[in-house]
């Protein structure tokens, strides 16, 4: 079927063709808009990149009718074609009809299923409408089609009356037209005794007007005429496909939808429509057993300790935060650490431990429950209120006395998760059976649980910020993983229509994940390896049934969270054993421990950090701490023995860290020689390309290492100067960032200069977005979160990649961001 594309100036109004085309195609039509420009400041411009991003979204081997509005529009489709392959161009038509007119008349006609000369025919033909409906009726002529010039003599009449309440109106036009081009049959029709116009016309038949109740004269003839004629009574028989009822609830519908407030808007984080019951998650405390103990001064110092940690963890979100409270919050804070300070509350603390032999917990928790009370029983109610710090400042210090919260989530039903933030391990440790959602207060695109979200497939909103409060517990929400939007249940209307998308989206994705294990190959036949990021078993199976041929990245440190010690080497290797096993034989590089950062692991007593994504993190803390270093070195390579794997160092900023790294990793293998252990002498070893500093000794590392894998994550929060978790500043934090694409090719020039091996293991790999531009960039290995990869493999099968130069001159060199814009189209 011929695909259009709009193309305007206005983004608006290339959505609002495309909508009203959509309906005169019956949604059968691929339809897509290119309108505006990626600049909030001047928005209103035509951009070539997104119109030939359009033309690809639109296209198929029946062809694509591009319509245009003015000036520029002309040039900039234009432009667009001589980034399309020769195959794809050829079948691609640059019309002049009129824009709205010409795509409604299109679209009617396309979705009969029409050739694109019938549909450029009839495009052009659309004004045709307006004259007919302003001029005399003396002034109307038929306008013969194609059929109409072979009528048979043979003619037959048939007579309907207009059956549903709104008449011959656009949707029934465009049935009516698709019905009479079915078969091979002749139609002309008249409203009454007025004159007859061609029946497989939309801008003909759009003239009629035909009312309820009127009759419509057909004039049939040609070999199909008795099957045009039945298919014709059973149109007016299904009331011209018009539920009255529908019509009318659904104009109040959407002046309903108008009226209510609109979504709540979050960060997408992983993509997807989830719609299941609300349960908001807040970490339960444990309860507190009375316990004796002997040691009084003991409980009274982890008393003192837990205090001054949230006290610290105090000072450190006003500082960070200070300039972002409101009054309100800046008080509720201040009190919070009053509360800290309160003397009478510490002494009754340490003399219940003092005198009745119990822990500091206990006593901690008998006494701000005491408080707490006190509170509740004041007569101003602001006063009242404040017990509900009580009891929030109460619990951060109980939960310090008790070492890391072991709360886990358990799910009992269907749900969306709303909690105020999803840590990585508790995100791997749900029933991913039951767990249809996750949204989170805090987060940003790269954080690590939205990482986790987009491996496992599940539908993500990260960094709501208060607005999360607005979502109610235990009743039906909706969630848009690729606008970041969520509805609650007012918004029903919406909610059904998610229903239908997320039905159409299963489907697609199920045809897609059908060719998955499929190679990646382009037209001209170049094949690009797909690997996946995963952090253990369960994503590295759902990976293997996306098609992976291997895992590019595996992250070891979600292993040592959410316990409270390190694994050992044999729970290691058996951890690393199950992953290489679900890959069947491909291989598997496995990133040694990147703590820190984004990743803390309390039990590993990393000192506090001001700024700890510039601390003590990756490679930098395991060479502190060679022991636990060499132990999970010594896993994989025992693995190495009988599997396909390989090793990575994450975070290298300079190249002693590698040297030194190796080093260990020798006296592993040395010791290993020693004992009689297996392992391969010849596993590969490689770093992340992460710290920008990297990019200046790859020749260096190229002495040192086989390979190199990219990780737009960290390279970007570093290049950039902007925290990846901070959600006040995500949308600054753009992988397509000129300097960020700039870093990408010139690893990818040193690299292949050095001979090293190069792949990207950062988001960016997974996003269809950048495919095209990535491989302009000379990629050829990428690695991703496993449900991402039907969809790039399936894109890359798109691309002709010998058609590729033009882009990549034209990103070469990327010196602005406008400019990188106009040349890919998008932010
Ligand atoms: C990266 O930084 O791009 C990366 C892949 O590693 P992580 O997201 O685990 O920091
Ligand atoms: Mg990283």
């Amino acid at each position: 079927m011929i695909g259009l594309v709009i193309v305007s100036h206005s983004k608006m109004l290339a959505e609002g063709v495309k909508e009203l085309a959509l309906q005169m195609g019956q949604n059968k039509v691929k339809i897509e808009a290119a309108g505006g420009i990626d600049d909030d400041e001047n928005p209103i411009g035509t951009d070539p990149m997104k119109i030939e991003e359009a033309i690809r979204g639109a296209y198929s081997e029946d062809g694509v009718l591009v319509l245009m509005d003015i000036g520029s529009a002309i040039m900039s489709a234009e432009i667009a074609l001589e980034f399309l392959e020769d195959d794809i161009r050829n079948k691609v038509v640059l019309c002049e009809a009129p824009l709205v007119e010409g795509a409604i008349a299109a679209a009617a006609q396309a979705m009969s299923g029409s050739n694109l000369k019938e549909v450029i025919n009839e495009a052009k033909n659309s004004l045709q409408a307006k004259n007919v409906l302003l001029q005399d009726e003396e002034n109307q002529e038929i306008i013969p089609d194609e059929k109409n010039t072979e009528l048979e003599t043979a003619t037959r009449n048939l007579q309907i009356i207009v059956p549903n309440k709104l008449g011959l109106h656009a949707r029934p036009a465009a049935k009516l037209i698709e019905i009479v081009n079915t078969f091979e049959a002749h139609a002309l029709v008249a409203v009454d005794d007025k004159k007859p116009v061609s029946a497989s016309s939309i801008s003909l038949v759009g003239t009629l007007g035909a009312k309820q109740g009127e009759i419509l004269n057909f004039t049939l003839s040609g070999k199909d005429t008795d099957k045009l004629e039945k298919a014709l009574l059973d149109f007016q028989a299904s009331n011209f496909g018009d539920e009255d009822k529908e019509i009318i609830d659904s104009s109040k519908t959407v002046e309903k939808v108008k009226s209510e407030s609109e979504g709540i808007q979050g960060i997408a984080a992983s993509s997807g429509i989830a719609i299941a019951k609300a349960i908001w998650f807040k970490k339960d405390l444990p309860v507190i057993e009375k316990e004796h103990i002997n040691n009084v001064e003991h409980e009274i110092i982890l008393l003192q300790e837990a205090i001054k940690r949230v006290s610290n963890d105090l000072d450190s979100i006003q500082q960070k935060i200070a300039n972002k409270l409101k009054d309100n919050e800046a008080q509720i804070l201040d009190f919070h650490k009053l509360l800290l300070k309160d003397q009478d509350l510490y002494e009754s603390v340490v003399n219940m431990i003092r005198e009745k032999f119990v822990k500091a917990s206990f006593a901690w928790s008998c006494q701000v429950k005491k408080l707490e009370k006190q509170y509740l029983a004041m007569s101003n109610e602001y006063l009242r209120e404040r017990a509900l710090d009580v009891v929030e400042i109460g619990n951060k210090v109980l939960l310090e006395l008790l070492g890391e919260p072991k709360s886990k989530i358990v799910l009992k039903e269907e749900c969306i998760i709303v909690t105020d933030e999803l840590g990585p391990a508790e995100t791997m440790d749900l029933d991913l059976n039951l767990l249809k959602g996750i949204v989170t207060r805090a987060g940003g695109e790269t954080s690590h649980s939205a990482i986790l979200a987009r491996s496992l497939g599940i539908p993500a909103i990260v960094g709501l910020g208060d607005q999360i409060d607005k979502i109610p517990n235990k009743e039906t929400l909706a969630i848009d993983g690729v606008s970041g939007e969520i509805w609650t249940k007012n918004h029903s209307n919406i909610i059904d229509d998610l229903r239908k998308r997320k039905k159409i989206d299963d489907e697609m994705r199920e045809s897609s994940q059908a060719k998955a294990k499929a190679p990646a190959c382009t037209k001209d036949g170049k094949t690009f390896q797909i690997l996946a990021n995963v952090s253990g078993a369960k994503e590295a199976k759902i990976a293997f049934e996306n098609g992976a041929e291997g895992v590019g990245l595996f992250r070891t440190e979600f292993l040592f969270m959410n316990r409270d010690e390190m694994p050992s080497e044999e729970e290691q290797y058996q951890a690393y054993k199950e992953v290489c096993m679900s890959m069947k034989g491909y291989s598997v590089c496995i990133r040694t421990l990147d703590v820190g950062g984004d990743k803390p692991i309390p039990y590993l007593d990393i000192p506090e950090e001001n700024n700890p994504f510039l601390g003590l993190r990756g490679i930098r803390y395991c060479l502190q701490n060679t022991e636990l270093f060499k132990t999970q070195l010594r896993a994989i390579c025992r693995l190495s023995a009988n599997y396909n794997v390989r090793i990575m160092y994450p975070m290298v900023g300079v190249i002693e860290e590698v040297i030194s790294a190796n080093m260990l990793l020798r006296e592993v293998q040395q010791d290993l020689l020693k004992e009689g252990i297996d392992f391969s002498p010849n596993m590969s070893v490689g770093v992340m390309m992460e710290v920008p500093s990297s990019i200046f000794f790859i020749p260096q590392l190229a002495n040192e290492l086989d390979f190199l894998s990219i990780g737009t994550n960290d390279l970007t929060q570093y290049l950039l100067a902007l925290d990846r978790d901070n959600s006040s500043v995500a949308k600054y934090h753009s992988p397509f960032h000129p300097a960020v694409l700039e870093a990408i090719r010139e690893i990818l020039m040193r690299s292949k200069k050095a001979g090293l091996e190069v792949s990207m293991c950062g988001e960016l790999a997974g996003n269809i977005k950048a495919t095209n531009l990535l491989l302009a960039l000379g990629l050829e290995k990428f690695s991703m979160n496993g449900p991402a990869i039907p969809a790039v493999k399936e894109r890359i099968r798109e691309i002709n990649f010998s058609g590729h130069k033009l882009l990549k001159d034209k990103l070469s060199p990327i010196r602005t961001l406008n400019e990188l814009k106009s040349a890919i189209g998008q932010s």
